[in-house]
């Protein structure tokens, strides 16, 4: 039976959750809020993050990483077709050490794969009269992609948020309507549309939705039209 420390909102925990569910792992869940400190987590973890796990009474392992590595090396070769990353044999590996144990994706596994990725019709949505400005949203971020920050000309804007965007054919998802004249400002490029913010909000200021785009273009009738006043 595997053991997992976690946190809901912690990436990192988020993270090895999805990776035991591929594993078929239903695992001994125990919420620890990391900023408590408690001794007996630090004992697992000195540096008192999460996730760590505990397999059977073995020495916790800590890191999302290590687990990830762990969950490899102690079931990868059970899930045999499943195994998301092609390996070389065992018979090989013995032959030669020192060789590159993962095959990498075949175009075709790589376009399978990306179906299962998160959805890119969800979008994030921000209603800034709901905002509090609690900065919890920039905290979670992964992607470090929003910054609350005075607004100011889109070259001068870019160079101020928290990370950087060198992108300029990427828009910037500029809101204004804070109270304290601040505006929200989220780097698309970087997005990955994980909806950690919308879920950390507490005043649902972000939110996913699903959106369409519907485009006009132009027919037959319209090209010949277009060609004959040329
Ligand atoms: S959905 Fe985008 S903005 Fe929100 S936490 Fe995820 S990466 Fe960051
Ligand atoms: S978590 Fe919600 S309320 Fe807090 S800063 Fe982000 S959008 Fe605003």
């Amino acid at each position: 039976m595997i053991t997992l420390y976690h946190y809901p909102f912690c990436p990192h925990s988020r993270f090895v959750r999805l990776a035991l569910d591929e594993y078929g792992i239903e695992p001994r869940l125990i919420e620890e809020r990391p900023w408590e400190r408690r001794r007996e987590f630090l004992l697992m973890s000195p540096e008192g993050t999460t996730p760590v796990i505990i397999e059977d009474r073995r020495p916790g392992i800590s890191g999302a990483d290590v687990i990830a590595e762990y969950l490899d090396e102690t079931r990868g070769f059970e899930m045999g077709e499943r195994r998301l990353m092609p390996h070389v044999s065992l018979k090989e590996r013995f032959k030669k050490l020192n060789i590159e144990v993962e095959l990498g994706f075949s175009l075709e596994q790589a376009a399978q794969e990306a179906q299962r990725c998160l959805n890119c019709d969800i979008q994030t949505v921000f209603t800034a009269p709901l905002c509090i400005e609690c900065d919890a949203c920039v905290d979670i971020c992964p992607m470090d992609c929003i910054t609350f920050t005075e607004n100011g000309e889109e070259a001068d804007l870019r160079e101020r948020l928290k990370a950087p965007s060198p992108h300029l054919d990427q828009d910037l998802y500029v809101a204004d309507g804070l109270k304290t004249g601040r505006v929200m400002v989220k780097d698309e490029d970087v997005c990955l549309h994980c909806s950690l913010c919308a879920e950390r909000c507490p005043t649902g200021a972000w939110d996913m939705q699903k959106y369409l785009i519907d485009m006009t273009h132009a027919g037959s009738t319209c090209q010949s039209k277009a060609r004959s006043a040329a």
